[in-house]
This record gives structure tokens, C-alpha cells and sequence, in this order.
């Protein structure tokens, strides 16, 4: 039996938002040519899948995808932008064990600023509740932390926890997916400090998944300094994603499209082992992006656990024993930053915004 992998289908790039990061909905698919329930059949078996876009809930056979799905994956989370309180609820109800992960941008004034979307923040909000009310247990926030939103990251985690929900963050990332590729973070320190508030609480619980989090946190940090990922990138190895128009790719992380074949004409085996799929790897291997993005980013933590483990049991002991915190200037490039070793210049040629970044790839 060949390898369960880890998939994320892009169902459609339709998006009722208009998110100051994301432009998506500048390019949105047309609903003839999103992926079909025949191409949803021809993927592999999965341990985990994860359904995105645009806004999946726009799709009106969505509940048809997640029954296909779950014929084939261990785990599904959905991400969505919580608009449609009615086709979530509805969809949980036959689908319990689903998980369902609602962006929201800061609190209401913010989210409703960054998302373009008028009651934005009170439509995600009361389907969180509404969600966790109906006995949901795979509930949670996630949050793409910018300049506007930081000051917001911590209360918002305050929120989620007290609601018993599971907190995803993200920064500002740029790649074709997202069409525009101008997002950076301009003042590091201030975002890195909200940061570093929310790694402290997570270290405080006496939750392992939350330690792991702050990890996760902790590599954040070091990518907004555009620095090396901390864990290599084995996206395309053991892990695909798939777009609305059939192309399966290695992540929604590179500047350019990138396409290891289209389902819609092949079947799996014959697209996985494809000549074309190995020179999409060839590329991973070499790829300088260095993203830390939940999705390429949880597969490596669990793949090398002993990486985050060990930071994990570091910080514990510290805590625990000498009393003390953790601080982003343990990151040597935070206190070169800091200190004047380097300057914004610098850090922003390093990094994916084509406006200032100095890169080819
Ligand atoms: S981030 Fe999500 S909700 Fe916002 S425009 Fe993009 S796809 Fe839509
Ligand atoms: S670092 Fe990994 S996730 Fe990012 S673009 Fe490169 S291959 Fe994709």
C-alpha cells in the first residue's frame, strides 16, 4: 500500500472578500471550471486534507466534496472566512467530526478593515460560537498577523482560548496564489514583539500542542527577519496541492505557478511519478522562498519533531528552572537588527515583495 500523503484542494478561487493581503478575488474562477466530484475521486489516500481557496463555502456541492473526501482522508479542516454561518452550520451537522478554522483578522474593527467585508468580525465570530455551542471540537481562529493586526494577536488568542479553540497564526506571505506579491511587514520589532507576547502564553499552558505552537510562533519571527527556514521544505515529496482547474502543485508558496501535472487528464499514479512532478521537486530542493506557512510548515515539524521538540524542552526548562522568558532576541538577527548590524533595507531585499526584494526566484 503506497504512502498516505497530505493534500490541500483548492476548490474554487471564488471569494465573497476582499482581503488587503490576499487579491484572490481580483482572479476568481469560474464555477464550470472548478475542480469536479470526478477529479476528487482520482486523489490518493490522505492522513490529512485541508479545504481552501477563495471561500470554499461559496461552492454549493461542497457537502458533496467533503462526503467524496472523507472516503479517502483521516482528517479534514476547512478554512474559511466564516461569512456563511448557515452552509457551515448546516455542513457540520452532518459532518461532526470535521474541522473548520475561521480567519479573522484582529478584533472587529481591524478584521473588518483588513477583510473588506462590512460585519465581517460578527459573522466569524457568531459561527465560532455558534460552532463551538453545537459541540463542534475541531473549532478555531486563524489570523495573518500584519502591521495593522499585531497590536490584536494576543487578545485574540485571549479570545479563542477562553472559548476553548484552537489558534492558527500566519504572517504576511507573498506568492502567485495571493496574485500581488507586494505584502511586507514594516516595523519587524513591533510584530515580532506581539509575537513574542504570545510565544510567552503559550509557553505558560500546560498544553504540549500549545508549546509546539510556540514553536511554530518562534519561526515566524524568524521569517519576517527573511531569514533561513528553521526546518526544511518537503512540499511535493509527501504533500500536493490542488487548484480549482485540476493542476496539482508542490504548495501555494512560489512566485510562479508551479505544475506537477492536472488531474483533470491524468490519474494519480501516473501524475506522482511524472517526469514533469520530478523537476517540480528538483525545484523544492533549491527553493530559497522559506515560507512558514502552516501547511508546509506542519508536515516538516512532524517529520523532524526532535527540531521543535528540543526547543520545546529548552524553553520549558528555562522557564521552569532559571525563571526565564522567552525573548525574540534570542534570534541572532533580531539583535543584529536591533542593534544596527543590519538595516530594514537589507532585510526587505530579503525578502518575497517584489517591490523591495532583490531575489530572482
Ligand atoms: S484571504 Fe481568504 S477571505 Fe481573504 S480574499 Fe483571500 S481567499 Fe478571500
Ligand atoms: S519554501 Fe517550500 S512552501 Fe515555500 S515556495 Fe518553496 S517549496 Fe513552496
Amino acid at each position: 500500500m503506497s504512502k498516505k500523503l497530505n493534500g490541500t484542494v483548492i476548490v474554487t478561487y471564488r471569494c465573497n472578500a476582499k482581503c488587503t493581503m490576499c487579491n484572490r478575488y481580483k482572479e476568481p474562477s469560474k464555477p464550470e471550471e472548478e475542480i469536479s466530484l470526478e477529479t476528487i475521486r482520482k486523489l490518493p489516500e490522505m492522513y490529512f486534507t485541508n479545504i481552501t481557496g477563495g471561500e470554499p463555502f461559496i461552492r454549493e456541492d461542497l457537502k458533496d466534496i467533503v462526503r467524496e473526501l472523507y472516503k479517502k482522508s483521516d482528517r479534514i479542516v476547512i478554512s474559511t472566512n466564516g461569512f456563511f454561518t448557515d452552509r457551515i452550520v448546516d455542513l457540520c451537522r452532518e459532518f461532526p467530526q470535521i474541522g473548520i478554522r475561521i480567519s479573522i483578522e484582529g478584533l472587529e474593527h481591524t478584521n473588518n478593515e483588513i477583510r473588506g467585508l462590512e460585519d465581517g468580525f460578527n459573522r466569524g465570530y457568531t459561527t465560532l460560537k455558534t460552532l463551538v455551542d453545537m459541540g463542534m471540537k475541531d473549532v478555531g481562529f486563524g489570523m495573518t498577523v500584519q502591521d495593522k493586526n499585531a497590536p490584536d494577536l494576543v487578545p485574540l488568542y485571549d479570545i479563542s482560548d477562553e472559548l476553548g479553540m484552537e489558534f492558527a497564526t500566519a504572517s504576511l506571505h507573498n506568492s502567485f496564489y495571493f496574485v500581488e506579491s507586494n505584502n511586507i511587514i514594516k516595523d519587524r520589532l513591533m510584530v515580532a514583539g506581539n509575537f513574542e507576547k504570545l510565544i510567552n502564553k503559550l509557553l505558560d499552558s500546560n498544553s504540549p500542542k500549545k508549546w509546539f505552537r510556540a514553536y511554530f510562533n518562534h519561526g515566524l519571527i524568524n521569517y519576517i527577519f527573511s531569514q533561513k527556514r528553521l526546518l526544511q521544505c518537503d512540499m511535493s515529496f509527501d504533500t500536493f496541492f490542488i487548484d480549482p482547474y485540476g493542476d496539482v502543485m508542490p504548495c501555494n508558496g512560489t512566485k510562479e505557478k508551479e505544475v506537477m501535472g492536472n488531474l483533470n487528464v491524468q490519474n494519480w499514479d501516473e501524475l506522482w511519478n511524472s517526469e514533469q512532478a520530478n523537476e517540480v521537486r528538483k525545484k523544492v530542493r533549491c527553493c530559497n522562498r522559506n515560507c512558514w506557512m502552516i501547511g508546509s510548515v506542519s508536515p516538516a515539524m512532524h517529520k523532524y519533531i526532535w527540531v521543535p521538540a528540543l526547543w520545546v524542552i529548552k524553553h520549558k526548562f528555562l522557564r521552569f528552572f532559571k525563571k526565564k522568558k522567552y525573548s525574540m532576541y534570542e534570534n541572532k538577527i533580531v539583535r543584529d537588527y536591533r542593534d544596527g548590524k543590519v538595516t530594514k533595507e537589507e532585510l526587505d531585499k530579503c525578502s518575497t515583495c517584489e517591490n523591495c526584494s532583490a531575489r530572482k526566484s
